[in-house]
């Protein structure tokens, strides 16, 4: 009895955080987004606030706060992340080059904290960055 009083208990604070993080409830299909591509460990969907002519983010569907995370966690599933992000240059037509950026912490200006990679391109990006 004791046992089973846990097991909800855990399940009940899973249940929580999906539906406090906005990427995940994305990655649920909760929140409608413009998705480019997905398969069971990765989505790619659209910025909703454009940098760039193309503009998509790359996430895992399990909840990781940000790329260090992934990484210790599942390094194949960042490699996943990345591969996806590839991908998605290439869909976009990106011959003349692009950036895939993971903003990692509150001095990199990330503001969702789930794992996301940034895929900017179709323009002239300058470097340094700001
Ligand atoms: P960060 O600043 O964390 O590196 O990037 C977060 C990105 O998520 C931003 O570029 C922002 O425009 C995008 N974003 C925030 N909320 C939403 C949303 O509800 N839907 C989509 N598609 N993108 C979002
Ligand atoms: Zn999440």
């Amino acid at each position: 009895m004791g046992g089973l009083w846990v097991q909800l208990a855990v399940g009940q604070w899973e249940t929580e955080l999906v539906t406090n993080c906005l990427f995940c409830a994305i990655a649920a299909g909760e929140i409608p987004a413009t998705i480019v591509a997905e398969n069971d460990r990765v989505v790619v969907f659209a910025d909703v606030n454009p940098q760039a002519p193309t503009h998509v983010l790359a996430i895992p569907r399990d909840h990781y706060t940000d790329f260090a995370e992934l990484v210790d966690a599942d390094p194949q599933l960042a490699v996943d992340v990345m591969a996806a992000a590839t991908q998605a240059a290439r869909q976009a037509g990106l011959d003349d080059g692009y950036r895939i950026v993971f903003n990692t912490g509150p001095n990199s200006g990330q503001t969702v904290p789930h794992v996301h990679a940034h895929v900017l391109g179709g323009r002239q990006l300058t470097w340094p960055p700001g």
